[in-house]
């Protein structure tokens, strides 16, 4: 176990890319359904307020630091935070060694046909890699059973859902008994990205730090939810013993 950051109540691992990938490793040998989360400063933010969302993160076997708002955060309180753990670059670090390692992986979310030309796009990149099953994220509560019933019978040691900040995690916290898979992560707009639905930002603009700047000016309708940064600051500034 890695030491954790407490930022404004939720406790965040301390790793760099390596040591989060070496803690997934752990974890899909360790067969304990265990859950992933990546957090960002917004997510960081809603779970001040939601609190359902807060014990599933502090319940959760890895958070990593996702975000230059996470690590600023951190590195303020007094933690010495060595890099941001994008989640992202998580996803594409574990499809990079799942080839070799055998490990098997399910999209489950997005939009009807992204999480399959995420996996065409994974199939292109890595070569070897095997995406057992992929289902799209909109849903109503009765197809429930059948989406978990095909992700059990297709038996991925990572399942990563796409369902956006807090559906996904609050899904898999709740049925991560029943679908019993290793590791189950909540990667947000990871397949968006990898489908070519959505950019994410340039270069220049993530080491500017400023990929959250980019991600509200391509959504204008998550523009009010740039607002969540400078508040976030705020808060963990006033939060500061
Ligand atoms: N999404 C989904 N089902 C839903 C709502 C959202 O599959 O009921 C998908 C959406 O298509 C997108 C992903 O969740 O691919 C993440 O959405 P967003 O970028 O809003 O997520 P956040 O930044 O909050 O993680």
């Amino acid at each position: 176990m890695s030491e954790r950051a407490e930022i404004l109540g939720v406790q965040v691992d301390i790793v760099t890319m390596a040591q989060a990938i070496e803690r997934v490793e752990n974890l899909i040998r360790a067969k304990k359904n265990s859950l992933v989360a990546t957090a960002n400063a917004e997510m960081i933010m809603r779970a001040t307020k939601d609190e359902e969302l807060k014990k599933i993160l502090n319940a959760a076997d890895l958070v990593v630091p996702d975000g230059a708002g996470t690590v600023w955060a951190a590195n303020h309180l007094g933690y010495e935070m060595p890099e941001r753990v994008a989640g992202f670059d998580l996803v594409q670090e574990l499809m990079r060694i799942s080839p070799a390692k055998k490990f098997k992986i399910f999209l489950f979310g997005s939009a009807p046909g992204v999480a399959d030309k995420a996996k065409a796009k994974a199939e292109e990149l890595y070569p070897g890699i095997k995406i057992v099953g992929t289902r799209n994220g909109f849903f109503s509560p009765e197809d429930e059973p059948e989406i978990i019933a095909q992700i059990k019978k297709s038996r991925p040691h990572i399942l990563l859902a796409a369902l956006g900040v807090p559906k996904q995690e609050k899904w898999l916290a709740a049925h991560k008994d029943e679908l019993k898979i290793p590791v189950s992560i909540g990667v947000g707009g990871t397949f968006d990205v990898m489908a070519g639905v959505m950019k994410r930002a340039p270069l220049w603009m993530q080491k500017a730090k400023l990929e959250w700047l980019f991600r509200g000016l391509m959504q204008p309708s998550r523009a009010g939810r740039l607002l969540a940064l400078p508040k976030f600051v705020l808060k963990v500034h006033a939060s500061k013993k």
